[in-house]
């Protein structure tokens, strides 16, 4: 069994509606969700001229390879009508795949951990609540200590 970091993302429509959907399928095609973030809105990224996103992080134990699992994560993006105009543009859901257990992959299709990671705040504020003290095993530092040295200076406010 894998354990699984995964990080969703939605700016259009009913945001909290997909994320929960999302989170929901996860459960029923990927593996059990063990843990999961508060949610987070934030200001969008890359591409700012757009609206902001609600981010939630979760952990979840999977039986599935890392092939596989991106496979389903593609399946409920799609399931969940993802529509991306341009990369980084506006999406209903988007799926990231941020850590398989201390496994190191670095194929065309996918890279996990995930590449840009530890430049994105609104990314590592929900790493943060659930696992600070993970370790990134290309950089070998904690998720916290990777959020104190990181220089985004976006908006990112949790929700009560
Ligand atoms: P982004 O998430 O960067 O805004 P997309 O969701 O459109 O953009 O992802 C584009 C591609 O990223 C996918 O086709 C997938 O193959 C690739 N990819 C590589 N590594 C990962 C990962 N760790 N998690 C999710 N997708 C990944
Ligand atoms: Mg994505």
């Amino acid at each position: 069994m894998h354990e699984v970091v995964l990080h969703l993302g939605s700016n259009m429509e009913n945001r909290e509606q997909y994320l929960e959907k999302g989170i929901a399928l996860l459960d029923m095609y990927v593996g059990k969700i063990i843990r999961n973030s508060s949610i987070y809105e934030t200001a969008a990224w890359g591409v700012t001229d757009q609206a902001d996103f609600l981010n939630q992080a979760i952990i979840l134990k999977s039986g599935l390879k890392p092939h596989q699992i991106l496979e389903k994560i593609q399946a409920i993006e799609t399931l969940l009508d993802k529509k991306t105009a341009f990369r980084w543009g506006p999406r209903t859901l988007d799926i990231d795949i941020i850590f398989i257990d201390q496994i190191v992959i670095d194929h065309k299709d996918l890279q996990v951990p995930h590449p840009r990671l530890h430049q994105r705040k609104f990314v590592l504020a929900s790493l943060e609540e659930i696992i600070p003290n993970w370790n990134h095993p290309v950089l070998n530092q904690s998720i916290r200590e990777l959020l104190n040295i990181c220089k985004d200076q976006s908006k990112v406010i949790k929700r009560t």
